[in-house]
This record gives structure tokens, sequence and C-alpha cells, in this order.
């Protein structure tokens, strides 16, 4: 993907992690083109009657999805002139705060130049693509007891360290939410014969070993499966390091900039019952405080969670005992709650536009009659137990114009999008505003 000038799937929809992922680097993407009839093997495919070979030119469009035969010339985006006059007057009048997901220092760059008022969440999981990083990551997985899972957690734990303490440097004091590791850990696992080799010998196993510990982590249903918050029961390992790796980076941009103020926010993803949160917000505390201690320091930081299970929407008064924020998770949220899978809805929600049951995708615009009235439910529940809980949403939703207008409407702090979408965010933000003001 990082080599690529433009990214077009057949399969995905658009908030399948390539998809988002694309969108994080800023590079265009349309995933879930069903029409396209692939032939890999003679690398070429067929779509709306004509056949591509390799090296043909196409021009995609990632916000309308439109494929188009040849090349069509772009400029880079830039906040300028009156572009920059009206991005000024959208700030003017904008009640919503507008932050950015972004995974690397890059992209928070990119982000702030394009507006962005924090970081409302760092997928950690992506720190780890990197060819020189994925192998701490790849033995992380593949460890089969504490002790050497341990031993893969201090190899990475540096290198998050450190790509946070860029993060807080490049958002200049803005606040920035990391979140917890979050994926199927098998996403990460080597498929390659020479990968898997590689990583038997750094960890003293035979192939086949690694080959039965790749095997074991297959699931039938991976979104639903040992991702989350999970991971962090099922190994508070990981967990500890991340606290260790967030407090000591903010520690230390703390040290070269003490006007800052850091206060870290720490997220717990995918959690639905508030004994999960409980339990992993415990160890995350015992750590950052004990970190804390150490430097001398009296840092403050918060710890909240993602609402992105219905369950956690409908018990988040309960949820809210624990968690010190809130962030709609509205790709999961979404995923769940009409039960489509986020990854596949791409192949049958065709059929829903031809036949008038739906005008748009849900994953693309919130649907705010349901997934809406989940959002709402928590916001009154989760407030009625902690007051000043602040709410935002960093679900794909963060950056659409309609769905933008609705949080504004349901009284959320802040939106979060990527990079390239915080400056619409920001007029749909200002035009929500004065809309309501009339
Ligand atoms: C979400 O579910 O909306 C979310 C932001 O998390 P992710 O896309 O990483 O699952
Ligand atoms: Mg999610």
């Amino acid at each position: 993907m990082k080599a690529s000038q433009g990214i077009l799937t057949v399969r995905g929809g658009m908030t399948s992690h390539a998809a988002v992922v694309a969108r994080g680097m800023g590079t265009c993407c349309v995933s879930g083109c069903g029409d396209i009839a692939m032939d890999e093997e003679n690398k070429k495919f067929t779509l709306a009657g004509k056949t591509y070979h390799e090296g043909d030119p196409i021009s995609i469009d990632g916000s309308t999805g439109n494929i188009y035969d040849g090349i069509i010339p772009t400029v880079d985006a830039t906040i300028a002139g009156e572009f920059g006059r009206i991005m000024a007057w959208a700030d003017k009048y904008r009640k919503l705060k507008v932050r950015t997901n972004a995974d690397t220092p890059t992209d928070a760059k990119k982000a702030r130049e394009l507006g962005a008022e924090g970081i409302g969440l760092c997928r950690t999981e992506h720190m780890f693509f990197a060819a020189d990083r994925i192998a701490a990551f790849r033995e992380m997985i593949c460890s089969d007891t504490v002790e050497e899972r341990e031993k893969a957690l201090d190899k990475i734990l540096p290198m998050q360290q450190s790509d946070f303490e860029k993060l807080y440097e490049a958002l200049e004091g803005n606040p920035v939410t990391i979140r917890f590791l979050d994926p199927p850990l098998h996403e990460f696992v080597p498929t390659e014969e020479a990968d898997i080799k590689a990583l038997a010998d750094a960890q003293g196993k035979s192939v086949e070993t690694i080959k039965n510990i790749i095997a074991s982590l297959h699931e039938f249903n991976p979104m639903m499966g040992h991702r989350g918050c999970r991971l962090a029961v099922t190994y508070p390992e990981i967990a500890k390091m991340q606290t260790r790796a967030v407090i000591r980076a903010a520690i230390n941009v703390t040290k070269a900039h003490p006007d800052w103020n850091l206060v870290p926010e720490i997220m717990i993803p995918l959690v639905g019952d508030v004994k999960e949160l409980k339990y992993v917000k415990d160890i995350v505390v015992a750590v950052a405080d004990e970190e804390i201690k150490a430097a001398g320091s009296n840092m403050k930081y918060e710890v909240g969670t993602m609402i992105e299970i219905p369950r956690a929407a409908l018990t988040a008064d309960e949820i809210a005992k624990e968690a010190e924020f809130f962030c709609f998770g509205t790709n999961d949220l979404t995923q769940m709650t009409y039960g489509f899978s986020r990854d596949d809805a791409g192949k049958f929600l065709n059929a829903y536009y031809d036949k008038k049951i739906f005008e748009n995708d849900p994953f693309a615009k919130l649907d705010q009659t349901g997934v809406g009235k989940l959002m709402e439910m928590s916001i009154k529940l989760g407030k009625a137990t902690r007051p000043e809980l602040h709410v935002g949403i960093c679900g794909e939703h963060g950056g659409d114009p309609s769905s933008v207008a609705f949080c504004h409407k349901l009284g959320l702090t802040y939106v979060s999008c990527s990079p390239f979408r915080v400056p619409i965010a920001r007029l749909a933000a200002a035009q929500a505003a004065i809309a309501d003001e009339k």
C-alpha cells in the first residue's frame, strides 16, 4: 500500500481496515468495487465492458468511489488563499472541536497543517507495519509464555515511546488520545514461508511450531473475536507496556515543553461490559502511577473508552463510572448495530440502494435513526453518571458532513477524522452551528 499511488479493491467497504489505513496515509482508495471481474493470474481485470491490463492508467476518486478511464491530472491540497479564508470563518462559528485520526508523526503534522486541534484516535497497531518493526510485533504475538511475550514487548516499548513522543511534539500541546491495541492478532502474522522461517529462527522455535501457533490464531469471525480490550484481558502485559510507553513519552516531552501541560488520554477499545474496562483500567492506573511517581512528576492522565459495542451504549451509565471520556467508534458500532460486516457489506449494499432500502452506505453516512439513537442514549446515560464526561467520535463518520452536523446536535465535544478530511469537518461543524442559531 505504501508504494501505491492509489488503491482499488474488489472486496471491502468504506470502513475496511484497508480503506481506513489508506485514508490515514492520504492515499486515494476505492475499496469494494464488486463490479470488477479480476483475472489475477493474467494480471488484468474487466470493468464496465473494458479490460485493463497491467500498466493501463485509471483514475479513482476516494470520496465518491468513482473510477475513470485514463489519467485525470490532480494537484496536492493546501489551505491557502480563499480556501484559507473560508476555513478561518468556519473556525469562528463552529462549536465542535475537530481532531484527527493519526498514527504516525507524518500524518499528525499533515493534520495540524489542515487545522486539526488534537488527535482523537491513534491506532497503535498501525505503528507496526514498517518492515523493521513487524518482526518484534510478530515475536510478541507468537510467544507462548508470559516471559517470552514480555521479552518481545521490551523490544517494542522504545519504538512506541519514541513514536508517542513524536506525536506529542507534532501536536504542540494539543490533546492526544492513544488507543490501546485493537486488531485481531492474526492480521500481523507472517504468511510467506521465508517470513515464517525468520520468525522461527528469531524465537528459537521450529517452523512447525510457528505454523501451529499461526493456525491457532485463526478465527471464523475475527472482527468479533479476540481483539480490542479482550487482548489486554488475556495478555495484561501488552496494556502494561503501552501504558509505560504513553506515560514515559508524555513525561519526556513535558520536560522539553513544561508549558504544554500534557494530559495523556488512554483509550480502551471494544468494551462491552464495565467489568472489562475496570480490569484493564486498574492495570493502566497501577502502571501509570508507578511511572509518574518514579519520575517525580505530578502529571495527570485520563483513561476512557470507545463506545463501539451496542452493549456499551446501553450500559453507558455503568461504563461512565470507570471511563473519564467516551469516543464513539461508529465503524464498529454500525457494524454491530446492523449486524453487517464492515469488510463484506460492500458486496450486497448495492442491492439495497437499487431496491431503495438504503439511500446511503451506513458506514459512510451515520445512521442517525438507529446508531444515532444509541449515541444519544450513551451521552445521556454517561453524563448522568459523570457530568464532566467529554465525548467525541472517531469512526469514519467524523469526516462526513451530515454526520458532523448530527454530532453537533448531540453536543459532542469533538469529531475526529483522517487528516485530509479535517477541513471538511471544520466547515460542516460551522454550517451546523450557524443552522442551529437560525
Ligand atoms: C471504530 O470502530 O469506529 C473505530 C474508530 O475503530 P477501528 O476502525 O479501528 O475499529
Ligand atoms: Mg473499532
